[in-house]
């Protein structure tokens, strides 16, 4: 793992008082109000969050993937939807900075840092999520531009960003099917581009999520990343970020079932006695803390191999899968040892509850997880698949 800095040490430290002084106090009333966080958003932007793993030269905090996990646990024990406003942002600025060329970097990285451009994310479409290479928006090039046609869906900060990292098909008859994926940054402003609906949530409110309509909207050539036909390899690795950030999220939330459970139960009595002195509810305390380290350590693992510049796909399934799961059973246990008080709406465990099954699903759902780890460690133990398997 990249040493932690005296900068990183202070700007966690600094994440965490922001967390503790001014998103809790006001999370779960702009939760339950469904109201997107403009000061918080504001005050994240003063922190420089929304360049902190975009490289100084271009304005950003150049933090290692470790450290931005930690960031995100931390941004999670107040507010997951926080840190909803950020992920999908660094993960296209990643793609810029790893596959996009000097004058996009210089175009698009500082003004993504301050949070002037801010990106959402534009994979999945009504009936494509899992199975990504069946995306039906295409770009067709004229001239020096691409004119895209297709509606995405679930798209993350569409409407409060101001961009779009967009995966579209520009040879919708290449087989395999991934070979005609190209990414392009779609920058709102001309004609064609609606917003059609934020898509009502059981969790992670505030920030929306939104099917996106894009009729003959333009893109000039220039806001290619890459080359054409390698778009969706350039997001699986983004999603990589994007995996170890679900986890941390995870971690966060869990984190946050397990204090105010603890605190709980050491405030509630029942038969004469605080409920933390009742041993049922210590071998939940038990068991919940240590499920909530072995989550964090997996994430740690990814986001080190991350920063070592591996190929991660195995270790950020792997934290992504467990951080995921056990951040479920957290939130329930938490629930349960908060009683009738957990179900109701004055407490934080049921938002807790809430949040936690988008980690199940985002970034790929578990499921998938289980079958990108399979494979993963099929090809470390040099498995070689025979020519005549096809996926299912
Ligand atoms: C709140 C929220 C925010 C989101 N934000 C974004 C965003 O910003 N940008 C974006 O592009 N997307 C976003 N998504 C979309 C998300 O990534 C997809 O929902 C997810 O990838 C699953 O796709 P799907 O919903 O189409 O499910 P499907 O792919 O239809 O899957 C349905 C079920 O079948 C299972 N399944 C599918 N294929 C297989 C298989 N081969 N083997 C075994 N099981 C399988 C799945 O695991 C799942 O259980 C968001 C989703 C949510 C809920």
């Amino acid at each position: 793992m990249a040493p932690e800095s005296d900068f990183d040490r202070d700007l966690i430290e600094g994440v965490r008082t922001f967390v503790e002084k001014e998103v809790k106090p006001v999370a779960n009333e702009l939760e339950h109000a469904n109201e997107y966080p403009q000061a918080l958003v504001d005050r994240m932007k003063e922190l420089g969050l929304f360049g902190a793993t975009i490289p100084e030269a271009y304005g950003g905090l150049a933090l290692s993937v470790s450290t931005y996990a930690r960031i995100v646990e931390e941004l999670c024990r107040g507010w997951m939807s926080l840190s909803g406003v950020l992920n999908t942002h660094l993960m296209i600025a990643y793609t810029i900075r790893t596959y996009g060329n000097e004058e996009q970097k210089q175009r698009f990285l500082p003004a993504m840092a301050r949070g002037e451009k801010r990106a959402a994310f534009g994979l999945t479409e009504a009936h494509a999520g899992s199975d990504a290479q069946r995306i039906r928006t295409v770009a067709k090039r004229q001239g020096d531009q691409y004119i895209v046609n297709g509606t995405k869906m679930w798209s993350t900060n569409a409407r409060t960003g101001t961009m779009f990292g967009l995966v579209c098909k520009t040879d919708p008859t290449a087989n395999p099917p991934h070979k005609g994926i190209t990414l392009l940054l779609a920058e709102k402003g001309a004609p064609g581009c609606t917003i059609s609906r934020d898509l009502p949530k059981l969790g992670y409110k505030g920030v929306e999520s939104a099917e996106v309509a894009f009729e003959d909207f333009p893109v000039p050539v220039a806001n290619r990343v890459g080359n054409e036909g390698e778009g969706f390899q350039y997001v699986m690795a983004g999603l990589e970020v994007g995996r170890v950030n679900i986890a941390a999220r995870a971690v966060g939330v869990a984190q946050a079932a397990f204090e105010d459970a603890l605190k709980y139960s050491t405030e509630r009595e029942t038969f004469g006695k605080p409920i933390c002195e009742h041993q049922a509810i210590q071998l939940k305390l038990a068991d919940m803390a240590t499920k909530i380290e072995a989550a964090r350590l997996l994430v740690r693992n990814a986001a080190a191999a991350k920063d070592r510049g591996e190929r991660s796909d195995l270790e950020a399934g792997m934290a992504k899968l467990f951080a995921s799961e056990i951040c479920q059973e957290v939130a329930l246990e938490a629930m349960r040892i908060h009683g009738g008080y957990g179900y109701s709406q004055e407490f934080n465990v049921e938002r807790y509850y809430r949040d936690a099954p988008l980690m199940i699903i985002g970034e790929g759902t578990n499921e998938i997880q289980r079958i990108v780890i399979a494979r993963g460690l099929l090809k470390r133990a040099g498995y070689v698949r025979p020519k005549h398997v096809r996926d299912d």
